[in-house]
């Protein structure tokens, strides 16, 4: 409830409390400045994996910077960034060939319909339409607004967004609708690229859809010749329980957008992956053909260290094993909510798990969501419900008992609304 000189993201600042000093970060936990824990249980907007701070990740920054902080990353490279490029396409699903390093999970999505548009134009073919999976969320920017879901989010910037074609979400029991829509859309005029969030719409609702369904939706694309573009940018680096969500459907996207746990979540990368079909069609000597993108912190050396030390742990540490053990506890509590009248729709995918509060005034401005929020940080829990849905993804260091009082704080939760 106060005019700050720092203006928060996504805060109104009119209606929330001051926010809360952080002063230390440690696994799965934050520290206030007056040394209360708290939680992390939404990893910190989904970037944490492995916890905060991992002692690898940690020197891997301190030793990067001492010996190269910043260099522009046009005509000069570094082997922090050629080492993680290949890497990352070691890793990818099989295919994808070229990485392009940005900032953000935004810009990794804003380069990803660039290079789709760019592809299209290139080979002379300017295709320009996009087709998005409904409850999409892509990013902040203008690009990424417009492919992802409309709302009171967005509502101002409107007449600056691009229209898309709207795919219905493939909930259970309809992913034919799904499937013959998007069918459909590629029939009535050619698309360029099609863009989803594999397995799980995050932003969304924290929506869960099937492998197959994801796999028919990529089949599709392949018929049509329209360009699958998989926004990772939240599902990657073992959210689902697999290292990509993509693997679960055996599917190769012709682009592939990473950000947030890229580095373990410890500082921001995102990387972009493209299959060799693209990059051929901007390798010219034409320089018109040019990729045409680019920011001053591209490959950021400190960041690309950092990343590479988050492969490392993903090479030397038994990262799935631990994330295996998070999926079965987060089973175990939400399963408990399925004879819990006042939630619906208990849900989960490798470690994330969800639920909706019933409430009769649902959407992100329930009234319900700052009352949640609120409850939560007095409960030592850091959770940031999506109007009246609240999930839980915390790093995978997460301990049974750290969990334990998180789901005893959804528990309680609807008293609090009634009070
Ligand atoms: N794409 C998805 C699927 C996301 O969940 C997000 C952020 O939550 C983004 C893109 C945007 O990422 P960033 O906030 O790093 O710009």
């Amino acid at each position: 409830m106060t005019r700050g000189t720092v203006w928060h993201p996504f805060t109104q600042h009119a209606l929330e409390p001051q926010p809360i000093a952080i002063a230390r970060a440690e696994g799965a936990w934050l520290e206030t400045a007056n040394k209360r824990r708290i939680l992390d249980g939404i990893s910190s907007w989904w970037v944490i994996t492995h916890g905060h701070r991992h002692p690898a990740i940690v020197a891997a920054v301190h030793a990067e910077i001492d010996r190269l902080d910043q260099v522009i990353f046009a005509a000069l490279t570094h082997e922090p960034a050629e080492k993680l490029a290949e890497k990352l396409v070691s890793l990818a699903p099989p295919g994808l060939a070229h990485v392009f390093y940005s900032d953000s999970g935004s810009t990794a999505v804003e380069v990803a319909l660039k290079m789709a548009l760019g592809y299209w134009r290139n080979i002379g073919e300017p295709r320009t339409r996009i087709a998005a999976l409904e409850h999409g969320y892509h990013g902040d920017t203008i690009g990424t607004m417009s492919a992802g879901a409309r709302g009171v989010f967005n509502a101002a910037y409107e007449p600056l967004l691009f229209d898309v074609v709207r795919i219905p979400f493939p909930h259970p029991g309809r992913e034919q609708e799904t499937l013959d829509a998007l069918d459909a859309a590629a029939r009535e005029a050619p698309l360029a690229a099609f863009i989803a969030e594999p397995l799980i719409a995050g932003a969304g609702g924290m929506l869960i859809y099937g492998a197959e369904t994801l796999a028919e939706m990529k089949r599709i694309c392949e018929r049509h010749n329209a360009l699958f573009i998989a926004d990772e940018v939240m599902t990657g680096w073992g959210r689902t329980g697999t290292l990509f969500a993509c693997t679960q459907a055996g599917v190769t996207p012709d682009i592939l957008c990473l950000a947030k746990g890229l580095t373990g979540g410890s500082v921001p990368l995102a990387a972009t992956l493209a299959t060799p079909r693209i990059f051929e069609a901007h390798y010219s000597e034409d320089r018109a053909r040019t990729f045409f993108h680019s920011s001053s912190f591209t490959a950021n050396p400190v960041c690309c260290a950092a990343a590479l030390a988050n492969l490392g742990i993903w090479e030397t540490e038994p990262v799935l094993e631990r994330i295996g053990k998070l999926a079965a506890l987060q089973a175990e509590h939400i399963a408990a909510f399925e004879t819990d009248s006042r939630f619906e729709n208990p849900r989960r995918i490798g470690t994330i798990a969800a639920l909706d509060l019933k409430v009769t005034d649902s959407g992100y401005l329930a009234s319900a969501s700052l009352a949640l929020r609120a409850h939560f940080l007095a409960s030592g829990v850091l959770l940031r419900p999506l109007g009246n849905t609240i999930y839980v993804m915390p790093p995978y260091c997460t301990t049974a008992a750290d969990l334990a009082p998180v789901y005893d704080a959804i528990r309680s939760a609807p008293d609090v609304l009634t009070r």
